[in-house]
């Protein structure tokens, strides 16, 4: 996993720098999971951790982007049948009201 060009801490505009790895469980369909590794990478100037998601993983979510974005564009609802382990209704409504942070 390469890091991000120009990864810069989003509020001093620093680079940043390599600070260490972690494994998270991603949930996916099928009610499968798979471990992704996480590098994590902190800010020298304000101190604060930004980890390094792989394009398909949205921040602190464990379902698949692909679920996500059904989701917010709307062909996947809580009346969907094929997807097992979608998410509850709540929770696509959180996902609603979040979609401009998703999105970001
Ligand atoms: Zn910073």
């Amino acid at each position: 996993m390469a890091i991000k060009e120009n990864a810069v801490c989003s509020d001093c505009r620093v680079p940043l720098k390599y600070y260490d790895s972690v494994l998270r469980i991603i949930r996916t369909k099928g009610r499968k999971t798979r471990q992704i590794k996480i590098q994590r990478f902190r800010c020298s100037h304000c101190g604060c951790i930004h980890r390094n998601l792989p394009d398909d993983v949205f921040p602190y979510k464990q379902y698949e982007a692909e679920i996500i974005r059904g989701v917010l564009e709307g062909f996947i609802t809580p009346e969907t049948i094929g997807y097992e382990d979608y998410p509850c209704e709540m929770t696509m409504i959180r996902w609603k009201s979040q979609k401009t942070q998703l999105l970001l």
